[in-house]
């Protein structure tokens, strides 16, 4: 059964007041339909085996194993160019009925190529098309996901499909996992409310970077406020350099510190794009997370 988290944006007295709970949504567990394309690649190397593979490899020389066998490499990627297929999913003309300008896409795709670029990633729009649906403009989240991603999903693993329409609930957006590319293809993606884009009025979230959080979990991060204080020093997030925060942000909080003592040093990652911080807060991924998103894409999606 797939995990399903949520949680409801705090009503800030100060900044948030004029919004509608947004909320976000996280699925791990779904994915989408493939059909083509390769990104092209930037950077392709061949990498030795980890020291466990390694160790594996001698093993097998010593038992005679076939030679060509202890040559075994893996190759990796560590940035390169994703190609995405954009969706406006609305609900008629007009930007109240979702159907966002051409200039918000380009600028959306200018905020992911901002936030990713220090990390070796690059978005190339490859097309935008445009379907008129009212149950799948309103049920996007839920009912009519599937449905709608059956049907305009393209490209594959290591394509990037976006979806913008009106999820119920202030929902903001949500995205698949790369582990869960290859149980259900035609999942696989980013829905984002398209008041989030930039120029839209989901304000204080309507700098883009809804987009830039939901396809760092599409690029395989997790929350930096994962497993709260409760693991190591780093939380629960897979990564070692982004600390343990006891739960998710809201605003700005500067110098916020909420897993303290000696075993967790360093203040909350507040202005972390995997954090829930306004928009005008968070504008960086840690270089953790820029090596595990190279694992990730490596993993789950280069070539598949
Ligand atoms: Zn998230």
């Amino acid at each position: 059964m797939k995990k399903i988290l949520i949680a409801a944006f705090a009503l800030s007295t100060v900044a948030c007041s004029s919004m509608v709970s947004p909320i976000e949504i996280e699925q791990p567990g779904y994915q989408l339909t493939p059909i083509q394309l390769q990104p092209d690649f930037q950077r392709c190397s061949t990498i030795e085996p980890d020291e466990s593979e390694k160790a594996r490899i001698e093993s097998e020389i010593a038992m005679h194993l076939e030679g060509s066998r202890a040559g075994v490499t893996r190759q990796a990627v560590s940035g390169g160019v994703i190609n995405v297929y954009f969706h406006v999913v609305n609900n008629g003309s007009g930007l109240a009925n979702g159907d966002i300008s051409d200039a918000m896409i380009n600028d959306q795709i200018t905020v992911l190529n901002n936030a990713f670029g220090s990390s070796g990633w690059t978005f190339n729009l490859v097309s935008t098309n445009r379907t008129t649906n009212a149950t799948w403009y309103a049920n996007c989240y839920g009912s009519a996901e599937a449905s709608m991603k059956n049907a305009l999903h393209q490209g594959t693993a290591d394509d990037l499909n976006i979806y913008t329409c009106n999820p119920s609930g202030g929902i903001l957006g949500y995205a698949t996992f790369p582990s869960s590319y290859a149980s259900k293809p035609s999942l696989d993606g980013v829905v984002l409310l398209y008041s989030s884009l930039p120029g839209g009025n989901a304000v204080p979230y309507n700098l883009g970077d809804t987009g830039t959080h939901e396809v760092g979990h599409w690029m395989g991060l997790y929350h930096t406020f994962q497993g709260g204080c409760a693991r190591q020093a780093s939380g629960g997030d897979a990564v070692s350099d982004t600390p343990a925060e006891k739960s998710a942000a809201f605003g700005c909080p500067v110098n916020r510190d909420t897993c303290t003592g000696t075993k967790f040093p360093g203040k909350d990652p507040i202005t972390n794009f995997m954090d829930y911080t306004d928009d005008s807060c968070m504008d960086r991924f840690s270089a953790g997370q820029d090596t595990r998103m190279d694992a990730q894409f490596t993993t789950y999606r280069f070539g598949k």
